[in-house]
């Protein structure tokens, strides 16, 4: 789950208030920091406090602390919602709450934990590949990506030109082990959220019927192996994207109907956004959308 989600989750508990680990408040307080919990403890006792270097923690004493700090754990209210939140992931692939005593749990198990979890998953690339998937670049695309279906649109969102961003694209479905050739969109984000270079917080844009392939390439050859036999956008690069949402059909509606009608359907639709600034003569009027049937 994400860090933020589980946070909120714990922190929104409506027992959070009385958990072990809070402060009594100092109007009741026999000393500052007194542990709801016991009140022989300070708060300091889940070991959140940074101890200086030349003054280690005696190993008997650490131990006993560890102890104590645990059992109120034990019978803390917000005990599952806290071991929830502490042992999720960050964005950049660490424990949410990397030291002290969370959950019942001391640092050292949680991290073994994750260890144990990582070992487990084989399709996890290791910490290193992910770290690449985590760049400034390749998170704006894949936010723009889970945003947007469209390629130019994608490429406006993550603030770079289409190539640029179809090339970030092939290389996270490499990163993320995934074949370039064959990943669809939504294969692409959702490895990327398993393996927390997306966070969960991010909504995914649905596809839409068809599945959208994940790094296009000039002549739709990609998508057509992603969705053989499937209507394909043909999107010409340098374009003003056309309006999204309903706009009325140039074409009669009875041709309209009769296409609908017709058993393979339409198997190409070419749309021509500004047809003054293509670089060769286009042999169709202005403003003009084709739909034609293979
Ligand atoms: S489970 Fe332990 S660390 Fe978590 S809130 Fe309760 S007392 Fe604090």
């Amino acid at each position: 789950m994400d860090s933020l989600k589980a946070r909120a989750l714990l922190t929104e508990h409506r027992h959070y208030r009385y958990r072990g680990c809070a402060p009594v408040p100092a109007s009741v307080a026999d000393f500052p920091g007194q542990a709801l919990g016991d009140p022989q403890l300070h708060i300091d006792a889940w070991g959140t406090v940074d101890r200086p270097d030349d003054d280690p923690e005696p190993q008997k004493k650490r131990i006993a602390r560890e102890r104590t700090a645990i059992a109120v754990c034990e019978a803390c209210p917000v005990l599952a919602a806290c071991r929830v939140y502490a042992n999720s992931e960050t964005p950049d692939g660490h424990l949410a709450e990397p030291d002290g005593i969370w959950g019942g749990q001391r640092s050292l198990d949680r991290h073994r934990a994750l260890i144990k979890r990582r070992q487990a998953d084989t399709t996890r690339p290791p910490a290193a590949v992910l770290a690449e998937a985590r760049t400034d670049q390749k998170q704006a695309l894949l936010a723009a990506l889970a945003r947007e279906t469209d390629e130019e649109l994608v490429a406006y969102r993550a603030g770079m030109d289409v190539r640029t961003a179809n090339w970030h694209r092939s290389l996270l479905c490499g990163l993320l082990g995934l074949d370039k050739d064959t990943a669809s969109r939504e294969e692409l984000l959702g490895a990327a959220r398993r393996f927390g270079v997306l966070p969960e917080r991010v909504r995914i844009r649905p596809d839409g019927r068809w599945p959208i392939a994940a790094a296009p390439n000039g002549d739709g050859s990609r998508q057509r192996r992603i969705a053989p036999g499937m209507p394909q956008q043909i999107v010409i690069s340098g374009f003003q994207h056309m309006p999204r949402g309903r706009r009325p059909s140039p074409i009669p509606a009875e041709a309209l109907a009769a296409a609908r009608r017709s058993p393979c359907g339409p198997r190409l639709r070419l749309v021509v956004a500004r047809p003054e600034q293509l670089p060769l003569p286009l042999p169709v009027a202005a403003s003009i959308v084709l739909e034609s049937a293979a």
